[in-house]
């Protein structure tokens, strides 16, 4: 008989206590050691007898945790960081001692369910039809290629096969966009942004006719973003989609960042647009308070999808059913229930608190933004459009802008790492975190 020994009682109190303590203040700010240091002192780590769970999570907690920069430490404004609610990050325990299967129905069908329900809200926020359908997958990276092998696959039903394929997407488009061409082995149409940053649907229809009208290459995906990882602009959705639509091509929204933001009455306008997408994502682990690791993919028709990704063998045959099984679409088969601490807290606080928390990183920004304004050694670089405030310190070079980022974590004050823009050294914060106060803005903004 399987049995819970008291070494495993009494070593599920001590994770507990860890997570619980964890959760309850400010976590560390914390920070990275070199791989020697930190042999020098835990050592090797796995051996023939085993430390016990005890002394194994010393080391975790006492030397490797303390190695990590928290992402969710409110002074944490780096690329973009998180916020998990409490709730999410209780529940996500939940899922790690559940053994669950997410990639079958059979298998996982009530936590699939929930997965569902979670991904209908973000559906019915987009204005997509009731044909659509999506699933949780690792992240924006592998959302954005599961979605872009479809849309290859729908071009080729309808054109045969291109000399070579491309994908159209902004200068500004995030660098997994670029990846998933790669893999795909196509080609990507870098098209011009406005003064603002925004890809303009006028813009994206005239590139790729000049691309049609020269050479035998062809467009298969236009990709606009919505919420751009440096800036926060949000491409020019209804034009861009039209554009694609007019050429028969596939119109997909990358928003890993910027779509959570669609649950926010004061900005809902700005996605205008994107209920004509025939898929977009959106990371929950970015700025919709789910831990890591969450992209939510969704499809107009994700029957479309499952010709694509479904995965065919003999021992997969007994699975061959109506029934919606998220392993048929994207790239993945096993999958984690990523989605269920996502879910669970959305049905425990409901969609008003979602709006409400979302409102609060956007006002945060707006202050803070404001403090920018009025420093005087300061430029603001763009109006913030979403929760990223973007600046510049007047009479700096690229090195004395990592020299402030690396003393402000060295005083474990904050973690602000440089960015640029066309080749300008910037500063940026990434606000996601409703727990992030405005006196945290002005205790940072005090440095400099
Ligand atoms: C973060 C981001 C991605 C990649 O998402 P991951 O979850 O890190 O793989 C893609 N697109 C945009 C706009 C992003 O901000």
């Amino acid at each position: 008989m399987h049995e819970f020994t008291p070494a495993v009682e009494e070593l599920a109190a001590e994770i507990l206590k860890y997570s619980l303590e964890r959760l309850k203040d400010d976590p560390p700010l914390d920070g990275p050691r070199s791989a020697e240091d930190l042999f020098k002192e835990v050592g090797n780590t796995i051996t023939a007898k085993g430390l016990g769970g005890h002394e194994a999570l010393e080391v975790f907690t006492n030397v490797l945790a303390k190695a990590c920069i928290s992402t969710d430490h409110p002074r944490n404004l780096a690329f973009i960081p998180s916020a998990p609610s409490e709730y999410a990050n209780l529940f996500d325990l939940v899922v790690g001692a559940s053994a669950l299967y997410g990639g079958s129905w059979q298998e996982g069908a009530g936590a699939v369910f929930a997965e569902n329900q979670a991904i209908q809200w973000l559906i019915d926020l987009a204005g997509l039809p009731e044909s659509a359908g999506g699933v949780f997958v690792q992240g924006g990276t592998i959302g954005n290629l599961s979605a872009l092998v479809v849309a290859r696959a729908e071009a080729r039903k309808k054109q045969g096969n291109a000399e070579r394929w491309v994908i159209a997407c902004s200068e500004e488009a995030h660098s997994s966009v670029v990846s998933a061409a790669n893999v795909m082995d196509v080609d990507v149409l870098k098209v011009e942004v406005d003064k603002n940053g925004r890809l303009q649907g006028a813009t994206v229809a005239e590139a790729i006719d000049h691309l049609h009208s020269t050479t035998k290459t062809r467009v298969f995906a236009v990709v606009a973003t919505s919420g751009t990882t440096n800036l926060g602009i949000i491409d020019d959705l209804k034009g861009i989609g039209i554009a694609a639509h007019d050429r028969g091509i596939w119109f997909h929204v990358d928003g890993a960042y910027g779509l959570a933001a669609l649950c926010a009455p004061s900005v809902r306008h700005m996605f205008d647009g994107i209920e004509a997408a025939d898929s977009f994502i959106v990371d929950p682990h970015k700025w919709l308070f789910a831990p890591y690791d969450a992209c939510a993919l969704v499809y107009r028709n994700p029957d479309l999808a499952k010709q694509v990704h479904s995965q065919h063998a003999s021992y997969l045959d007994t699975l061959k059913d109506d029934n919606w099984s998220p392993s048929d679409y994207a790239i993945h088969l096993t999958r984690r229930t990523r989605g269920l601490p996502f879910w669970f807290s959305l049905a425990a606080h409901g969609t008003d608190a979602y709006a409400e928390a979302m409102e609060q990183t956007l006002i945060v920004a707006q202050q803070a933004a404001q403090l920018v304004r009025d420093h005087p050694n300061l430029e603001l670089l763009c109006e913030p459009e979403l929760s990223i405030v973007a600046f510049t310190r007047k009479g700096w070079v690229a090195s004395d802008y990592q020299k402030w980022s690396d003393q402000l974590l060295e005083d474990q004050v904050g973690f602000i790492p440089p960015s640029s823009n066309h080749g300008q050294p910037i500063l940026r914060f990434a606000i996601v975190n409703p727990w992030t106060k405005i006196s945290d803005i002005s205790m940072i903004l005090e440095r400099l």
